[in-house]
Formats: structure tokens, C-alpha cells, sequence
């Protein structure tokens, strides 16, 4: 048993809007042993809706669609279905009066448009709207040679879609014999093939349960999927999985599901009951965005510092040394020369530790060229921890895609703090 979702709306093929609504109704649908096979996207066209229709019901056995159940004119998902049934358009009366009753609640007489809003193609069956003034369809059409093929129209209002899906299509639906769970880990620290090489044959394709990766601004998540008869069955495959990847990966995995890195090193700040201040240069205040969310209460995250990154004359400053070897023709490694940029900013710490009193301070810098934010590769950022117990400063490369430099920059710096933070005692 396979199916399909497919998404009405010009709104949505013109590139305005996304279709969430496929993606959040496939992860349902996996839940319920349901695989997916096809994702469809067509525009308020009649001809092209019935096209996509008839394709679909043909090769899937249960068919989801969402939008175009309005009451204006673009809204075509009930014409396309009767002219796809040959069937007529006829007037629902309790769905007629639902819509009337909401108009009067919100103390508005019914426009004459929303009449459509109660019709049905003859032999399909109303799905209640309990929050709004579109209802779903449902129907089971049938096909030469196999079951019927059982199609659901919903609204494609985010939340009446889910509530509808819930109430009125899961119940109506036939269970697949193997039910789908994903779960996701989260890892920072090294790409995506190191990781791919660390986790050898767990990802191979093929395997049960299957492991895929991705990667999302140097975020690599690994995402595993399981297949059997019961939920519980696939959480248990899920769970000796990760205890296998655990091992492995160690700290490189950070958290679980859509936990992100600053939620983390908030958490841990937390249990282990610290303060951090922060200086941040040439990131754009990304740090302090992204700890200030994790922690709007400000409770651990308790002061931050943004400023603009040093220019190219001033980092000349930091050079000296550089220049000078550059000059006589010999080779000098680059880091004695960003030894002194780390102790500028070491120094910045221990005022910022002084005038705030945190337990730990972080600082990043990441230069910036004409090009901004793209760096040429021998110009690092810099990374630096300075706590009681600890002064640590790390380089991080700016080679690669310019486009996440900013985020991946930031996060190493947070990665570094987390690492610190798992190796202090409770
Ligand atoms: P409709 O049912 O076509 O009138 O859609 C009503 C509204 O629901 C649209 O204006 C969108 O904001 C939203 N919407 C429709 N389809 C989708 C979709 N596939 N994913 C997310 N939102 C959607
Ligand atoms: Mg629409």
C-alpha cells in the first residue's frame, strides 16, 4: 500500500509559499504504516488538477490533498474532483447550515461564495470542519484490477488540515502492516563523509533501521528510520541503533531530535549551575541571538558583547611577525602570529570576567574582507574560553561555502564551550 499527497495552490508552485503540509502529512502517514511515494505540487488550474488527479489515483492507494477548498474562484479541488468522477456537484444542507452558523458567531451574513463551500461531488462523503468554514471530502474511487483507491481533499490551512487529519482521515484510513518512526540525532565537530566513515556499515543502504544523513549549516543530522509491525518494535530498533552510533560518534553528537546547539550549552550551563558572558566580532551578533533564545530568562547567559571585527589594517597589526618572516623569504608557521590576536582576546576575557563575574567567558572573532563575509583561508577565526580553571584558544578555518561561514563560526564556538562544559564534574 502506498500513497500520495498533493498540495493545490498557484501560491505554492509560484515559489511564495512552502507546502508544509505534504511534509508534516507524510510523517503522519509513515506513523500508520502508510509509505509515501509521491509528493505533487500543481497550481489553481482545473485542467491541470484533474490531470495530477487522475495520474494519482491511478498508482496510489490512498490519495491526500490539501487546498483549493476554498470559496473564491481559484479554489478548484471540488470541481476537479467531480469532473474526475463524472459525477455532480450536489448541496450538502448540514454543511450549509455549519458554515451559516459561523458567519452568524462572528456576527456577518454568509456571502453568497461560500454556497460552493457546501457542495460535494454526488457519492463522496463530507468531512466536518469544527474551526472553519471549509469541509473536507472524502471518496473512494474505484479502479480495473484493485481496490479502491481512497482519496481525502482537506483544507490547506495548516491547522484545520492537522485537526481534520486526526479526527476525520486517520480513523478512515487502513492500517499498513508495518508501521515508519524516524528519530534524529544531532552532531557538530566533523563533516559529513568523516562522519559517514566513522558509522561504516550502519549506513548502508538497505539496512534496518536505515540511516541517512544530512547536513544543514555544519549542523550533520543522522536520521534513523525504522519499519515494523508495532511502534514499540520500531522504538526499540531505534534505540539499539543509537547506542551504536553513540559509541562511535561520542561528543561529536550533541543532541536528539530539534535540539540545537545553544539549547544545549544552555542546559548544561544549567545543570552545571554557571554564568557565561560573551564577546562576539565579526559574526554578527549571531551568538547573542542564539544563546538569548535558549535562555530568555537570562538566567546563565548573562551578559553579551557584540562588536565590529578588527579591520585588515588593524589585523596588520596582529601580523607583525608574519610580514616580517614574509619579507626575508622564510617560512614561519602563521599561528605565532595569531598567537597574539588569542592573547588579545584572552585578555578581553579577563576583563569581561572581572566586570561580570561569570564562571566562563567566550569570545569569537571572525575577520571580514572586502568580500565580506567570505575570509581569505590564512586569516582563521579565533575561538576563546577563559574561565577560572581554563584559558583555551583554538583557530577555526573560513575556507568553504562563504554562504554559512557566519553560523558555522558560531557554533564551533559554542561546540568548544559545550565540550568544556561535558568535562566539568556536576
Ligand atoms: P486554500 O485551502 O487553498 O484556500 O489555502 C488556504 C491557505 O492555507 C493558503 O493561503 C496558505 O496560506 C495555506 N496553505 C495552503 N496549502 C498549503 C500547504 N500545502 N502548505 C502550507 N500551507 C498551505
Ligand atoms: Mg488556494
Amino acid at each position: 500500500m502506498h500513497a500520495e499527497v498533493i498540495a493545490i495552490g498557484s501560491e505554492l508552485t509560484s515559489g511564495a509559499n512552502l507546502d508544509t503540509n505534504s511534509q508534516w502529512l507524510s510523517v503522519e502517514l509513515g506513523q500508520i504504516g502508510i509509505p509515501v511515494r509521491f509528493h505533487t505540487t500543481v497550481a489553481d488550474d482545473l485542467d491541470a488538477i484533474v490531470d495530477v488527479l487522475r495520474t494519482s489515483v491511478a498508482r496510489s492507494d490512498v490519495v491526500l490533498i490539501t487546498g483549493g477548498l476554498g470559496p473564491t474562484q481559484d479554489d478548484l479541488t471540488r470541481d476537479a474532483l467531480a469532473a474526475l468522477a463524472g459525477r455532480k456537484l450536489v448541496l450538502h444542507q448540514p454543511s450549509l447550515d455549519h458554515i451559516r452558523r459561523l458567519f452568524a458567531q462572528r456576527g456577518r451574513p454568509m456571502p453568497e461564495r461560500n454556497r460552493v463551500q457546501a457542495l460535494f461531488p454526488e457519492g463522496s462523503e463530507p468531512l466536518p470542519n469544527p474551526v472553519g468554514t471549509a469541509p473536507g471530502i472524502w471518496m473512494e474511487l474505484s479502479r480495473d484490477g484493485a481496490d479502491p483507491c481512497r482519496l481525502a481533499a482537506l483544507p490547506g490551512v495548516p491547522s484545520e488540515m492537522r485537526r481534520m487529519f486526526h479526527e476525520q482521515v486517520r480513523p478512515r484510513l487502513p492500517r499498513g502492516d508495518q508501521v515508519i518512526l524516524s528519530a534524529k540525532l544531532n552532531c557538530f565537530g566533523a563533516g559529513e563523509s568523516a562522519i559517514e566513515e566513522m558509522l561504516g556499515e550502519l549506513t548502508a543502504r538497505g539496512r534496518q533501521p536505515d540511516v541517512g544523513i544530512t547536513a544543514h549549516e555544519a549542523t550533520i543530522v543522522l536520521r534513523i528510520t525504522a519499519q515494523a509491525a508495532t511502534l514499540e518494535q520500531c522504538r526499540r530498533q531505534i534505540d539499539q541503533t543509537k547506542a551504536l552510533i553513540r559509541e562511535r560518534l561520542g561528543s561529536l553528537i550533541f543532541g536528539e531530535e530539534d535540539e540545537t546547539l545553544p539549547e544545549v550549552v544552555v542546559s548544561l550551563l544549567r545543570t552545571r549551575n554557571k554564568t557565561l558572558a560573551t564577546l562576539e566580532m565579526g559574526t554578527d551578533g549571531l551568538l547573542t541571538h542564539w544563546l538569548a533564545k535558549a535562555d530568555p530568562q537570562r538566567e546563565h547567559f548573562v551578559w553579551a558583547e557584540i562588536r565590529r571585527p578588527f579591520r585588515e589594517e588593524e589585523l596588520r597589526r596582529f601580523s607583525v611577525i608574519q610580514c616580517y618572516e614574509k619579507r626575508c623569504g622564510v617560512e614561519r608557521k602563521i599561528s605565532e602570529v595569531d598567537d597574539r590576536m588569542s592573547r588579545f582576546m584572552k585578555e578581553e576575557l579577563h576583563r569581561l570576567r572581572s566586570h561580570t563575574e561569570a564562571d566562563l567567558t567566550l569570545a569569537v572573532h571572525l575577520p571580514r574582507s572586502k568580500t565580506a563575509p567570505s575570509t581569505s583561508p590564512d586569516q582563521p577565526a579565533h575561538v576563546v574560553l577563559v574561565a577560572k580553571e581554563i584559558e583555551r584558544a583554538v583557530e577555526e578555518p573560513t575556507a568553504g561555502n562563504p554562504a554559512i561561514l557566519v553560523p558555522r563560526v558560531v557554533k564551533a564556538a559554542l561546540n568548544h564551550l559545550r565540550l568544556h562544559l561535558l568535562a566539568m564534574t556536576k
